[in-house]
């Protein structure tokens, strides 16, 4: 009998999917390229909707306990603030999970792949797809495993294999998008400055964020570079960015534990699904980092895959017949990204921004 899906990925969009078909009882296997989970920060926003995805599975309150509550977003502007977000009050009555959920990846993924190990579930680590056919009745999948090349029969391949998807290439789908022209930064430092909730900085037309993670000494620091210190390349280390975030933010970097630049991409896949293929996460869509979108809708995306896999039965044919574009949760957020930039809209001139920038948003 063939084993009726193959998940390709253990980022958060794949290992999602794994606890969504463990709980519905559709066997699959996870294969994953590298050798064993994420070991750094990167995605470090869970959010409310998300959170409660993951209380279906009794995660929820554990990623919690592992993360930083964010229950408000306060704005600064010139390095005063000006006004405050009430995240907190704000989804009061409406979500059991009023807040930003601060939690490094590494450590998500960590705590989902404890959760499959203690339902038997293991990932094959250093197992990668090499290539997939589509035969009409089930697919076949070469996979190399450590080394040991071997072929396998499935009835779906779910590609959960990130921005550059070996699923999406082999399906030859369009990945249709852009490039936003700012190059941003991204830095992980300790902060001798201590604050309490997320902080947003403007000066200008720069924006800034800086997150609490892992222990409150420490912060995330995402923003746009600034013009002027881009010579014509970004700064090869973070030294000259911290006067920059100093007068945007209220925090005093002390030691730098890594930084990085980047150009920021928004893409949507031309299709989600081609016969017995699949695609979700970063594999189907990317997206900018304002927001906190992108790993947050690959993990939706995964439940509700593992949710229409439910109705399936034996056989799983629903899954066939299914219209997956209407399920993925990252279609529209990436396409209204897209929509904003054709229409010349540069990303920090939402009109929320600009009431920041005028400082007509709450009061502190
Ligand atoms: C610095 C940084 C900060 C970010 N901040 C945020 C944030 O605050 N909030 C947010 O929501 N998102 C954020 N993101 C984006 C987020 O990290 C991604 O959206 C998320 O990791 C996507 O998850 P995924 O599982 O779809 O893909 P990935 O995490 O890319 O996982 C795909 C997995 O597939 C494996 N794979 C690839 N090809 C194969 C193959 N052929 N065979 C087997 N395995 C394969 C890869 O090794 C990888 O482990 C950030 C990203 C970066 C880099």
């Amino acid at each position: 009998m063939t084993t009726p899906i193959l998940i390709v990925g253990a980022g958060p969009t794949g290992l999602a999917l794994a606890i969504g078909l463990e709980k519905h009882n559709v066997p699959f296997r996870i294969i994953e390229q590298n050798e064993a989970p994420g070991s750094t920060s990167r995605a470090i926003a869970i959010h409310a909707r998300t959170l409660e995805f993951y209380r279906q599975f009794g995660l929820a309150e554990q990623l919690t306990e592992a993360g930083i509550v964010e229950d408000a977003i306060h704005i600064h502007k010139d390095k005063k603030e000006v006004g405050r977000i009430p995240l907190g009050d704000m989804g009061r009555g409406i979500t059991p999970y009023p807040y930003l959920l601060s939690l490094a990846q590494d450590v998500h993924e960590s705590i989902l792949v404890e959760y499959l190990s203690s339902k038997g579930i293991e990932i094959e680590w250093q197992s990668s797809l090499e290539s997939f056919e589509d035969k009409g009745d089930h697919v076949e999948a070469v996979i190399d495993s450590q080394g040991m090349r071997s072929a396998s029969s499935f009835q779906y391949i779910c590609g959960a294999d990130g921005a550059h998807s070996t699923v999406r290439h082999q399906l030859e789908l369009d990945f249709p998008g852009g490039t936003y022209s700012q190059m941003f930064f991204v830095a992980d430092v300790e902060n001798t400055r201590p604050f309490k909730g997320m902080s947003a900085g403007f000066q200008g037309s720069e924006f800034n964020l800086a997150v609490n993670i892992r222990t409150s000494g420490t912060v995330r620091l995402i923003g746009v570079i600034p013009p002027h210190l881009m010579d014509p390349d970004p700064p090869e280390t973070f030294t000259p960015l911290i006067p920059h975030v100093e007068s945007v933010l209220p925090v005093k970097v002390g030691t730098i534990n890594w930084y990085s630049y980047y150009k920021v991409h928004h893409r949507v896949a031309e299709s989600f699904k081609v016969g017995r293929a699949f695609i979700l996460g970063d594999a189907a869509h990317i997206h900018s980092p304002a927001g906190g979108q992108g790993m947050n809708t690959g993990i939706r995306d995964a439940f509700n895959l593992a949710w229409i896999t439910l109705s399936d039965g034996d056989n799983y044919s629903p899954l066939a017949s299914v219209d997956w574009q209407l399920h993925v949760y990252g279609r529209l957020n990436a396409k209204i990204k897209a929509l904003s930039d054709r229409s010349g809209l540069p990303l920090h001139h939402t009109p929320w921004t600009k009431a920041i920038k005028g400082s007509t948003i709450i009061s502190p």
